[in-house]
């Protein structure tokens, strides 16, 4: 039976969720607006990212506006508010100047931190200002990836540089505005031992640049090139154990961490037995950035993980092993 066309009027989710705000653990409220779609995924669009099955070309502002004031009525005295758009909030061809203006008008007066994701080229001094007439507190998140050009461009296709995030930043710094990277773990075409590496490599790099770091494993989503990859065995998502490792580093940012789809054949995921206790762990781990949460948990699982370490490199290939080898 062909799926029911979602409405534009509403958004893709909303929830309530535990958040750090100024050392304190709140409630945050979670919105996913459902937007035109990243400008970026419709002209080319990185490997892994299927949210624009999220969004809809034809919104028009006031569906913006209705879908906003429904995710509102879930507003009980939340003093945090994430705002997603699946894309960029401050990107003019997925959300309207207008529509960006009202919805922060109306969020600033009823909340005290408000938190939007933005690729760097949308972050200006004029953008930031508007911004900044309506809400007290604001925090951009922006998805680095990786602290590695070649990875970011050959792996991900992400379409910027670190030095376009590095601007980016700097005018958010300049502004008093915080700011949170997100990191993602295991891009396609990485090892792996690589891919840790890579994560722990990035962290060293931007921990002085940004107040969080959000580190990101891959979830296989629907339509993506990575979909591809995963079908024919030639990707594994994460193992958790590879995320319990970075998340081990010591830095000067506060480090996160919620995978999407964790525990899930199409998420960061393990043996699927000591998958929940990590995840339980995890988001404990979230607001008291204490890694001895991890110290207690063990599985046999983590040989297996080990083994994998070792052996990707020796049969150069970065695909999933268990299914490879199978007869
Ligand atoms: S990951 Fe972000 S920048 Fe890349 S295509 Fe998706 S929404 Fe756009
Ligand atoms: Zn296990």
């Amino acid at each position: 039976m062909p799926r029911a066309q979602p409405s534009r009027s509403t958004p893709v989710a909303v929830w309530t969720e535990r958040e750090l705000l100024n050392g304190e653990k709140v409630d945050a409220l979670v919105v996913i607006l459902r937007s035109k779609g990243c400008s970026w995924s419709n002209r080319s669009g990185c490997l892994m990212c299927g949210y624009n099955n999220d969004c809809d070309p034809s919104v028009t502002p006031e569906d913006l506006a209705r879908q906003f004031e429904h995710a509102m009525d879930k507003h009980e005295g939340q003093p945090y508010l994430k705002i997603y758009t699946s894309g960029s909030f401050f990107d003019p061809e997925e959300v309207d100047f207008e529509s960006r203006d009202s919805i922060l008008e109306s969020a600033g007066g009823k909340v005290e931190h408000i938190l939007v994701e933005s690729r760097p080229e949308f972050v200006s001094k004029e953008t930031l200002d508007a911004a900044l007439n309506s809400v007290k507190s604001l925090e951009v998140a922006i998805g680095l990836e990786t602290a590695d050009d070649a990875v970011r461009g050959k792996c991900i296709n992400k379409g910027f540089s670190f030095a376009g995030y590095a601007g980016a930043v700097k005018v958010l710094n300049d502004n008093g505005i915080m700011v949170r990277t997100y990191l993602l773990l295991k891009p396609p075409f990485l090892t792996e031992r690589k891919a840790i590496a890579d994560v722990q490599e990035s962290i060293e790099k931007v921990s002085e640049m940004t107040q969080t770091i959000s580190v990101n494993p891959v979830n296989v989503q629907r339509g993506t090139a990575v979909e591809g990859l995963w079908k024919r065995g030639l990707y594994r998502p994460p193992w958790l154990w590879s995320l319990v490792e970075v998340l081990k580093k010591t830095t000067e940012a506060r480090l996160v961490s919620a995978p999407s789809g964790g525990g899930t054949r199409r998420g960061a995921h393990n043996c699927r037995k000591c998958d929940r206790s990590i995840l339980n762990a995890l988001r404990d781990f979230n607001l008291n950035a204490d890694g001895a949460v991890f110290d207690d948990i063990n599985c046999d699982c983590r040989d297996e993980w080990l083994d994998t370490l070792e052996l990707e490199p020796l049969a150069g290939t970065s695909g999933d092993l268990a299914r490879l080898m199978r007869p």
